[in-house]
């Protein structure tokens, strides 16, 4: 059996302060488990709201659930060959089995909904503890640690040659944007996508409409730096909504229809008003931003009219098993970006820096990067 662990990771002991670096401890794996030596996480907006407390979790906590890593040892019932593999990690584990996985949706997992606020592993305990007290796992990962313990099936292998500080990126908020276009929104060839919000999400929904063969691509944001990205990534206009009007410009370019998909990935009650007031009758609305659980947001009802359809989705539709080696592949192929989306790599002492980027705006995603 492997022995235990000591390992630095950033716990959060209260929502407010910032991210202290502790050295953890971690019992070995367990039965279907693996330990997964981190690589490369990226610090996305759902960790920001665990620290600002607008999203509720148990404390102490490790934060960071967009990781790739290699597998460093398993636990008994998981293939020792394993060991060595470069692993992209997934937040979603499911049970495959309950009325939701049955059906094909495994983010609504019900053993996954169930024990999600706890942020245990899913088998349900805690197996980090820092000072002999439990310290709770976020979203099934706890990825700003230099390990971490995850359910076998939640470390998807990924091609070896596939640089791990870009993987990461596929973890969460490139697979949610690429999958709410390719997926969810069922974009044809030939279609006109929007775009509201140019952060890694939006990002990576714009490059899902390019995948999926839309022909005019409108990313809409109040950054024209993140605009300059946005044209990388493959949008053929874009808007900065400070200075003119996003849906005038999409009428404009489809004879007044508006979009046939708008994908939202602001965020705030102005960017779902704006993506229903932007789609074509009969088109399709996906939003992939939140506000507060308790807060109201009210629409103009003329705009909801017309047999639009709204997804709100989580993960793109994410079939993570099949979708992480495809979009590594992607990469590899030079069809999808990455390296854009990347503004700084960072030590993990710098994370509460890279947080301050990330809620000013300054940042896209900011990687912390391990020693291999
Ligand atoms: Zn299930
Ligand atoms: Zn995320």
């Amino acid at each position: 059996m492997t022995p235990a662990l000591n390992f630095r990771a950033a716990v959060l002991t209260r929502p407010g302060e910032k991210l202290r670096i502790e050295t953890v401890q971690a019992e070995p794996p367990r039965a279907g488990e693996v330990l997964v030596r981190i690589a490369a996480a990226g610090l996305c907006h759902t960790d920001l709201e665990v620290i600002e407390g607008q999203l509720v979790y148990p404390m102490p906590i490790v934060p960071g659930h967009e990781a790739a890593g290699t597998i460093a040892a398993v636990g008994p019932g998981v293939d020792p060959g394993r060991i060595g593999q470069r692993v992209v990690l997934s937040w979603n584990p499911h049970c495959g089995r309950c009325f939701q996985c049955e059906r094909g949706q495994p983010i609504l997992c019900e053993r996954y909904v169930s024990q999600g606020p706890d942020a245990v592993t899913f088998e349900g305990t805690t197996r980090l503890t820092l000072n002999g007290q439990p310290v709770r796992t976020m979203m099934h990962i706890a990825a700003f640690a230099e390990y971490a313990i995850v359910t076998s099936a939640c470390a998807i292998a990924i091609p070896p040659e596939m640089p791990l500080d870009r993987a990461c990126l596929l973890g969460c908020g490139v697979l949610t944007g690429v999958g709410a276009a390719t997926r969810i929104a069922g974009l044809r060839y030939g279609d006109t996508a929007m775009v509201i919000g140019c952060g890694a999400v939006g990002l990576s929904a714009v490059q899902g409409a390019r995948l999926a063969g839309a022909s005019q691509i409108v990313a809409v944001d109040l950054d024209d730096k993140k605009l300059a990205i946005a044209r990388e990534m493959g949008a053929t206009h874009t808007v900065n909504a400070r200075t003119a009007d996003p849906v005038a410009a999409v009428r404009i370019i489809t004879a007044g229809r508006g979009a046939d998909c708008v994908l939202e990935a602001a965020g705030n009650e102005t960017s779902f008003r704006l993506s229903t007031e932007s789609c074509r009758a009969g088109g399709e609305i996906v939003w992939l931003g939140k506000v507060g659980v308790n807060q109201d947001v009210s629409f103009r009802w003329g705009a909801l009219m017309g047999e639009k359809r709204i997804t709100r989705s989580s993960y793109g539709g994410a079939q993570t098993a099949t979708d992480f080696p495809a979009l590594a592949q992607s990469y590899l192929r030079g069809d999808l970006k990455l390296d854009g989306l990347i503004t700084q790599r960072i030590a993990l002492e710098e994370i509460n820096r890279g947080f301050d980027d990330l809620k000013a705006g300054r940042a896209i995603r900011s990687v912390i990067v391990f020693e291999e």
